[in-house]
């Protein structure tokens, strides 16, 4: 598939979903790729961009901000806590804010900083042990620990579980991030991105379909 291509279908979900068109972000998500099929995507214009390691975005990110300008950084990846300054100088949005101790350091060093990218906060909405993200019952606490440290929350993020109907976990999204006043809904990838639109997502994170499969050999 294509940029162009994916872009069409994600007006094509806006629109049955009865929402403005370009009310969702695509973030391409450019983990392990090579820089040649990355520039290709910069080359046509699109400037935001999700990484899942702090060390990986590190080493590509700064070269391309130089030849490109108007890049936005998704750090969508779990992060840990002696990377979180690195993380905050390279990306403009962090979707994997998870845990109090995190949010804790961040607050700190946005203090520190005089900035802090936005920030998403993980939910673990299928209570996976292995998973990331706070779990759903404990997510309105969290919310409200995030904005008592003056956090810029922007919304909520999720990943399915890959063997589950994602649109119950979209919806269950959705449905906090509601009840918390929050507008931001970072949900979808390559195989459920039209899904997550339906239910409100206003960030789908699309990486193979824009990319081609991830090479990890
Ligand atoms: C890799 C990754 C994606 C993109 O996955 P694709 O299936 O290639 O679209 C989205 N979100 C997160 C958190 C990821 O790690």
């Amino acid at each position: 598939m294509s940029l162009e291509e994916i872009q069409t279908r994600i007006r094509a979900a806006e629109e049955k979903a009865g929402r403005e068109v370009g009310s969702v972000n695509l973030i391409a998500v450019s983990k392990v790729q090579p820089d040649e099929r990355v520039r290709a995507v910069l080359e046509q214009g699109h400037r935001q961009f999700g990484e899942n390691k702090v060390q990986e975005a590190a080493g590509k990110w700064p070269a391309f901000r130089e030849q490109f300008d108007g890049i936005t950084l998704h750090l969508i990846g779990p992060l840990q806590t002696n990377k979180a300054r690195q993380a905050m100088e390279l990306a403009e949005v962090i979707h994997s804010l998870d845990r109090p101790k995190l949010a804790k350091t961040i607050a700190r060093l946005a203090q520190d900083m005089g900035k802090c990218p936005d920030l998403f906060i993980q939910v673990n909405t299928g209570e996976e042990e292995q998973k990331a993200g706070v779990m759903p019952r404990d997510a309105d606490a969290f919310v409200a620990e995030c904005r008592g440290l003056d956090l810029p929350v922007a919304g909520l993020m999720c990943i399915p579980p890959v063997d589950e109907e994602p649109s119950l976990h979209f919806a269950l999204l959705a449905k906090i991030a509601e009840r918390n006043g929050l507008s931001g809904l970072s949900m979808g990838m390559s195989g459920d991105f039209e899904s997550a639109i339906a239910q409100g997502a206003t960030h789908v994170r699309v990486g193979s379909a824009i990319f081609g499969e991830r090479d990890y050999t």
